[in-house]
């Protein structure tokens, strides 16, 4: 407001006469919220000139010098006569009052009525209280102004108001999301809550819609619990509002547009939402009660694991569902979920995330004590793994386990705090009143496609059984569970509630029980909106039932190549990149032109460009994965002035697949467990995670264990991500020589993944390339190299590229006289170069090295043609870097023996057995590598 118009306005105002002590506490009510103070007010404040060039807006300055100038202002509106007088006891009031709309704003929550069995014990909250504002009974009749309250009109009777406040903040809905620094954001939701009073004044066919929901979720799990009597289920029960929670979220989904939603959820409930959110037949599920199950191979899990898909019909068109398959681990497939909804976006081109909508579904002790639930809220803004914010419900049933006490499982307020580190909106709300619980989920699905950011739904319930069945909760819990059984299911109060109110009648609600059971009986689909899914949204056959050996087409035109190799090594006019980056740019040049053979870092730039040239897309994510954490990748130059980056394969000519290209959050669990999701969802590009050092991927053990390498047989769901694992003993130190090569190789069986330890840059190549082009869709763990990035010896030639393929065994390569070989050393990854090395110095004719580049599934026939020559060896060594208790030879030496001619000796050439990786001090480990080169070529060990 100009200086002029503010005068104009404080003249019409009520408060002409500019009454000091309220303009001040007005104005330190604006500096401790803006928004607590009229718009008027606000308007004022925020325009407030500068004084000794400081914003009067801030605390600096002294409160006098606001009062003065109001007063001054006052003073020359009235051609410098004495303001007029206002009633200072009144204006003070008005303060006050909007203190305790504020006080309502901000701390309501606390005092709301969230608990359904009112065991909660909470203290008053003054501030909620007119009383300590100084507003007495006697005020209670009079009218204030509501400032931005946005209920009734600009002034209303104080009781009235406390009312209104009451109703909002302190009902069944405790909204917490004054933490939100974004004016925009808060004003949204006051208009969202506040008008209306937090109801969603619902007609009848959404309450009976509502009412339906409940019955099923009841109906469902009394049914279960009758006919499997003690049979694990995780009853939802107590919780029953998350069944039409969930439908009201999918509806108001399907309404704005959204076409996909993907859920990730532990086990409470999962049985209740398959059955009456996604239609699962109930037939199918009482099969697997039975201990039925389909015979496809696999080991199966169990029915609390198991994921499913379906189609939803809203009145706004269909809305494809998907849950996620889950392991025990709670909370781990929150990034799951996420790197599966971000590959569908991709998909569709779906840049703001609207058309793909994420639920994760929380236990109230799991999303306040695990980890991965900070790391996923961490990334929910970041550029790779945005997905314009999730919907996450917290079924909050106030025990985990048998661990209830607050001060037991948390040492925050609620459970829910962790989220306000991305100032989402919090809504706690009374599990026990369905028409709250439908009104902000519909609030939540509006508040996530405006400002594409998290919200968290905190839905406060209680369980009436045990964790399982098979439990006996008053064992622990005997208060809450003496509540419990005296306390109405949540169906039965909100059934009583529509027939008070004559919504429907009472033998409507028991027709409505019958029709379920009914319908339970018949064993067919429950929800009347499932539909058949049409189509997959991707056709995964062509990837079904593939096997690792299959041939697949590894050559490329080598006129292609080396156009695809010029456009790799071109740096824009103008771009000016570091002088070590030009220097590697400059040898890609003449990589490209055939002037010098191809390192590590083109040869694996070249298999991103042949992928992309096929339209297919690459993705690739780690902590360092533009630069490469060895400073050999270099996929996105950095312009040394303007800091602008280009991405030479971003800039292929002609059509490509799209690349992005990562450098991620500082987390290995929560980005595995992304871009396993990413890759369950999309089979057609190459989607790489890349640890900064192998061993990181330790604290991402349980996305290896329960995901990569059992996903497939446990839910028959295919994952073509390639893990980069930096491995390779250089004296770093125990915690940055090894990718713990052995972890993995213990986990294989089945074929169910790969284990690579590619030895040249022509190698690489291939076997990215090969887990493109060929379709079978497994986890590629790959042991990648340090020193060999750039190693004299590791180098390739354009030719080996173009016409050669991933070799999975490489033979010998010297030249030696196969009848003179009298010992065969076996090998993988960078001590090949150490040996041959020594082999070459000590020209040494009778030790043939073999490199086997591929440990799992191991190539029995490769193997077989790279001994063919030395049948007659009886001396077979296998040589490893890592301490005998480490890398391959326990896990792959019965394949090493089934390789070897019968009668064969096989021994052993490496580090002691160790309880650490590597030795930390540098002149050990040369030793220790210099003991065991020689004792692999038979020149006896180091001194
Ligand atoms: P969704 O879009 O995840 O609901 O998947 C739809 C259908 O595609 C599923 O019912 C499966 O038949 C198939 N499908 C999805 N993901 C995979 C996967 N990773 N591996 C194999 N089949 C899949």
């Amino acid at each position: 407001m100009h200086q002029g118009t503010m005068k104009a306005w404080l003249e019409s105002s009520h408060l002409y006469g500019s009454n000091a002590t309220y303009i001040e506490e007005m104005y330190e009510a604006y500096q401790e919220d803006p928004q607590s103070v009229s718009e008027d007010w606000k308007t004022v404040f925020d325009n407030l000139p500068s004084v000794n060039g400081e914003a009067f807006g801030t605390p600096e300055v002294a409160h006098s010098k606001v009062r003065d100038y109001f007063r001054s202002l006052a003073l020359e509106s009235r051609g410098g006569t004495a303001a007029r007088a206002a009633d200072p006891e009144l204006d003070a009031k008005q303060v006050k009052v909007l203190q305790l709309i504020n006080a309502h704003r901000f701390r309501g929550h606390q005092n709301a009525n969230l608990d359904p069995l009112e065991l909660w014990k909470r203290e008053a909250v003054a501030e909620l209280n007119p009383a300590f504002h100084g507003l007495t009974a006697e005020d209670m009749s009079s009218e204030f102004n509501t400032g931005s309250f946005a209920f009734g009109g600009e002034t209303m009777k104080l009781s009235d108001l406390v009312n209104a406040l009451k109703t909002t903040y302190c009902g069944s809905i405790g909204a917490e999301y004054m933490h939100i620094t974004d004016t925009d954001e808060k004003r949204w939701i006051q208009q969202r809550i506040e008008p209306s009073l937090g109801n969603g004044n619902y007609g009848k066919d959404v309450q009976t819609r509502i009412l339906e929901g409940l019955n099923a979720a009841e109906g469902m799990e009394k049914y279960l619990g009758a006919k499997f009597p003690g049979a694990k289920r995780f009853s939802l029960e107590g919780g029953d509002s998350l069944v039409p929670m969930l439908r009201e979220i999918i509806y108001r989904a399907g309404e704005s547009s959204t076409k996909e939603v993907v859920i990730g959820m532990a086990h409470r409930g999962r049985l209740n939402v398959l059955v009456n959110v996604l239609g699962k037949r109930p037939g199918e599920l009482f099969d697997e009660f039975a201990g039925k199950h389909a015979a496809n191979g696999g080991s199966g899990d169990v029915k609390y694991h198991q994921g499913f898909s379906s189609d939803f019909e809203t009145p706004a068109g269909l809305v494809h569902l998907a849950l996620a398959f889950n392991p025990s681990h709670l909370e781990i497939v929150n990034p799951v979920v996420m790197g599966s909804v971000r590959a569908r976006q991709d998909r569709r081109g779906c840049k703001d995330g609207s058309q793909v909508l994420p639920i994760t579904i929380h236990g109230d002790s799991a999303i306040a004590g695990q980890g991965v639930v900070q790391e996923t809220f961490n990334m929910s803004q970041t550029h790779g793994f945005k997905v314009g914010g999730s919907i996450r419900v917290v079924v909050n049933n106030q025990v985990g386990f048998t661990t209830s006490k607050q001060e037991d499982t948390r040492s925050t307020e609620y459970c829910t705090d962790i989220a306000k580190m991305v100032q989402a909106p919090i809504f706690h709300v009374n599990a026990d009143d369905p028409e709250a619980v439908a009104f902000v989920a519909q609030l939540a699905v509006d508040y996530r496609n405006e400002f594409k950011r998290d919200v968290v739904i905190d839905l406060v319930c209680y369980r009436r059984h045990g964790h399982n069945e098979a439990d006996e909760p008053s064992a622990t819990q005997p208060l809450m569970y003496a509540k419990i059984k005296k306390h109405p299911t949540p169906r039965k109060i909100y059934a009583d509630k529509l027939i008070a109110e004559q919504v429907i009648a009472s033998d409507e609600a028991v027709a409505m029980v019958n029709g379920y059971r009914d319908g339970l009986d018949a064993g067919e689909c429950v929800v009347k909106e499932w539909r058949q899914m049409e189509k997959y949204a991707v056709d995964w056959s062509p990837y079904l039932n593939r096997m690792w050996e299959e041939d697949y087409a590894s050559t490329i035109d080598a006129d292609k190549l080396k156009q695809l190799a010029d456009r790799v090594a071109l740096i824009p006019e103008g771009h000016v990149v570091q002088s070590r980056v030009a220097k590697i740019y400059k040898d890609r040049v003449a990589m490209a032109n055939g002037e010098k053979l191809l390192d590590w870092g083109m040869a694996e730039n070249l298999a991103y460009a042949t992928i992309l040239d096929d339209q297919k897309r690459v993705r690739i994510t780690g902590q360092d994965s533009g630069r490469g954490t060895f400073f050999h990748r270099h996929a996105v130059l950095h312009e040394q002035k303007t800091a602008s980056t280009f991405m030479p394969l971003r800039n292929l000519e002609g059509e490509q697949g799209p690349i992005d290209i990562t450098d991620s959050v500082l987390s290995e669990a929560s980005v595995l467990a992304f871009e396993y999701g990413y890759a369950t969802a999309e089979p057609s590009g190459l989607t790489i995670w890349e640890a900064q050092f192998g061993d990181f991927a330790n604290c991402a053990q349980v996305v290896i264990d329960q995901f990569l390498s059992s996903g497939e047989q446990k839910w028959g769901r295919l994952c073509g991500l390639t893990m980069l694992l930096p491995h390779g003993y250089e004296g770093q130190g125990p915690e940055h020589s090894s990718a713990r090569l052995e972890r993995f190789l213990q986990l294989c069986a089945n074929h169910n993944m790969q284990v690579c330890v590619p030895s040249t840059p022509a190698q690489v190549y291939h076997m990215l390339r090969r887990q493109v082009v060929r379709p079978m869709r497994r986890p590629l763990v790959v042991m990648s190299p340090k020193s060999l990035l750039r190693h004299p010896l590791a180098v390739s030639s354009m030719d080996e590229l173009a016409n050669g393929t991933f070799q999975n065994v490489i033979s010998e390569i010297d030249e030696l006289d196969a009848k003179k070989v009298d010992r065969v050393v076996l090998c993988s990854g960078k001590v090949y170069y150490d040996l041959v090395d020594k082999r070459r110095k000590e020209n040494i004719e009778n030790v043939a090295i073999v490199r086997i580049e591929q440990l799992y599934p191991f190539p029995h026939e490769e193997m077989a043609k790279a001994l063919a020559d030395y049948q007659h060896v009886t001396d077979f060594v296998w040589c490893q870097e890592e301490p005998q208790n480490q890398g391959a030879w326990y896990c792959s030496q019965h394949h090493f023996r089934t390789a070897i001619p019968a009668g064969a000796d096989l021994t052993y050439a490496g580090r002691e057995a160790s309880a650490a990786p590597a030795c930390g001090y540098a002149d050990l480990h040369m030793r220790q590598q210099e003991a065991l080169i020689k004792d692999a070529l038979n020149l006896g060990k180091a001194e």
